[in-house]
């Protein structure tokens, strides 16, 4: 059966009664619902990067903790105060340096007029800060409420193996495909609910299909026959 319309729906409904969204499993979420920042949340997405949310989490209160996630405290701080802050979260230094550049910035720019500018402008913006990639820039816009798609590693190993897309697909690709196939008002939903899948059950090492509630529609089990 094609990947259309109706067959996500069908995924919509059955991951949704499988799982709960606790924002404090995804810290960009869990950043937004606390704080509605931009900035904020663009910290708490750039300490997930290569990091468990948990982590990141850890990591962002801390920092807040120490030294305050605010571009005017941000951009003044020691860069080893925020490494040794956001150490928990992995590629400290990298990340350290990212998040007071762009503190830096943010000071000169205005995030949330950035953000109300719609889907395109903002995104081409955003790319051109520090450490924010086309999936950091999705995940401000979805959790922003903009009907955008973030493909994450869960996500991206989800909709492979479920055949939604080829496995070839990058990240343009793979969010095109789903755009086009999941209606506005599940898309960030869909996201949260494929990552939750992904952790639980389509584990990125050996997938629990025996034990998977989208087993019937999945390509993958098909394909190991
Ligand atoms: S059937 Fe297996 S591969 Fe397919 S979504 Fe479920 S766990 Fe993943």
């Amino acid at each position: 059966m094609v990947w259309d319309r109706e067959k996500v729906k069908l995924m919509f409904e059955i991951l949704s009664k499988s799982y709960d969204i606790i924002p404090e499993e995804y810290v960009s979420l869990w950043a937004y619902l606390t704080y509605k920042d931009p900035f904020k949340v663009l910290v708490a997405t750039i300490l997930s990067q290569s990091s468990t949310d948990k982590a990141a989490l850890k990591s962002f209160r801390k920092l807040d903790e120490s030294l305050g996630i605010e571009p005017s405290k941000l951009s003044k701080a020691k860069l080893e105060d925020i490494i040794k802050a956001i150490e928990e979260s992995g590629l400290q230094n990298q990340k350290a340096r990212a998040i007071k550049k762009l503190a830096e910035i943010a000071k000169e720019i205005d995030l949330e007029k950035i953000l109300k500018e719609g889907i395109d402008s903002a995104r081409k913006k955003l790319i051109e800060l520090p450490k924010v990639g086309y999936k950091t820039a999705d995940v401000l816009l979805a959790t922003f409420g903009m009907p955008v798609i973030p493909i994450d590693t869960h996500v991206e190993r989800v909709v492979k193996r479920l055949g939604i897309v080829r496995s070839e697909a990058k990240y343009e690709e793979i969010r095109m495909k789903l755009e086009e196939i999941i209606p506005d008002q599940y898309r960030h939903k869909i996201h949260l609910l494929l990552i939750a899948h992904g952790r639980a059950i389509c584990k990125a090492k050996t997938p629990l299909c025996s034990k998977c509630a989208l087993y019937d529609l999945c390509e993958y089990p098909k394909k190991l026959k």
